[in-house]
């Protein structure tokens, strides 16, 4: 029996919108009424919520007749996607962390959008809702219901030691427990805490990290693999946020180069559109180009050659609730704009690709 934790409130912070729908219960509601999309439950998590996916444009499902890591061995890595690239399909992933319900509004929204052509304020999106209809969409609106269902809405104006604490979480001494210090535990020792945070399901693990072949902790993350191989994915969007300022992140070093070189394309493209909208501040961006790290998204695209970005969005009340909103749908714009241009995973070309030195480097 897990050890169960009441919901963590910050009494100080503002009202939400009544469109910033974030809660289990809100979620649910959304999923349980749509009428375009395909919607599953893919799991229930630890928690006992359901995960939630829908797929529009979902096109015709031909058997799968290899896996990709013998075909991106093969002199034919494109057999693995049987699907073809007539549409490529695109999976936006939100809320793998319970106290960044940012990304869970974007696709709540986007959901609304390509169900009654809206959002949910009412706003239409033409550009966005047109190149939405040019691939298989795939959304998963939020993934860690376990942690968002104890985090607040919001975290707009929260203080530092309270932004740390509603995501990483409280030892039982009231220390708050830091970023790093949250991944020396896997899972967090939820007898040793006041407070779990958001990060971490349930039981205690954070799905992010949960990608290690053959000892997969949690059902979340079983999910989310076998899903991006099934959907033969192309663009692996993962949607967060930070205490900084909003970021597309390229894939980590340990990746294809040409993957890399792609994201860090993406990432140029994405922070022009926010600076040409004045979204940005110059020279602040808390982007580590050399990383090593392996997490969730290398493993999506080892089982599916898929680009995996993570886009960190910001819980900090420098932008207004519709800017973070808004950023997103830059976000998808940009990407999807760029993904007609060039496939987002050209999988014959990935794997013959070389690493150009110094890529990262801007
Ligand atoms: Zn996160």
């Amino acid at each position: 029996m897990n050890k169960k934790f009441s919901a963590y409130n910050i009494k100080e912070l503002g009202e939400r919108p009544k469109w910033w729908r974030v809660r289990p219960e809100e979620i649910n509601q959304q999923m349980q009424n749509l009428r375009r999309g395909q919607t599953e439950v893919l799991c229930q998590t630890a928690g006992d919520h359901p995960l939630w996916a829908v797929t529009y444009n979902a096109g015709e499902k031909i058997k799968q007749t290899v896996n990709w890591s013998a075909a991106g061995s093969s002199s034919k890595p494109d057999k693995f996607k049987t699907s073809g690239y007539e549409r490529q399909t695109v999976v936006i992933c939100a809320g793998l962390h319970g106290a960044e319900p940012e990304g869970v509004v974007a696709a709540l929204n986007l959901i609304s959008l390509m169900e009654n052509g809206i959002d949910l304020r009412g706003i239409k999106h033409e550009n966005l809702s047109v190149l939405l209809e040019n691939y298989t969409v795939v959304i998963m609106p939020c993934v860690n219901m376990d942690g968002r269902s104890i985090c607040p809405d919001h975290l707009r104006g929260a203080t530092y030691e309270q932004f740390r604490t509603a995501s990483q979480g409280m030892w039982n001494n009231g220390n708050y427990i830091n970023w790093q210090e949250s991944k020396e535990y896997f899972p967090l020792p939820l007898d040793e805490v006041a407070f779990p945070g958001g990060y971490p399901n349930s039981d205690g693990f954070n799905i992010m990290h949960d990608c290690a072949p053959g000892c997969l902790k949690t059902a979340e993350a079983t999910a989310i693999l076998s899903l991006n191989e099934h959907k033969q994915t192309d663009l692996f969007l993962n949607l967060h946020s930070c205490e900084a300022s909003p970021v597309l992140l390229p894939p980590s070093q340990f990746n294809y180069g040409a993957h890399v070189e792609r994201g860090n394309q993406l990432h140029r493209k994405l922070m022009q559109a926010f600076k040409s909208r004045k979204l940005i501040n110059q020279g602040q961006q808390p982007w580590s180009p050399n990383s090593y790290v392996i997490n969730l998204n290398t493993a999506v695209t080892m089982c599916s050659g898929a680009l995996a970005l993570t886009y960190e969005s910001t819980v900090t009340d420098k932008w207004t609730f519709d800017q973070i909103l808004e950023m997103h749908y830059i976000l998808f714009e940009t990407v999807l704009e760029d993904g007609l241009e060039k496939s987002f995973s050209p999988r014959s070309e990935i794997v013959k690709a070389k690493i150009k030195q110094g890529v990262a480097a801007e």
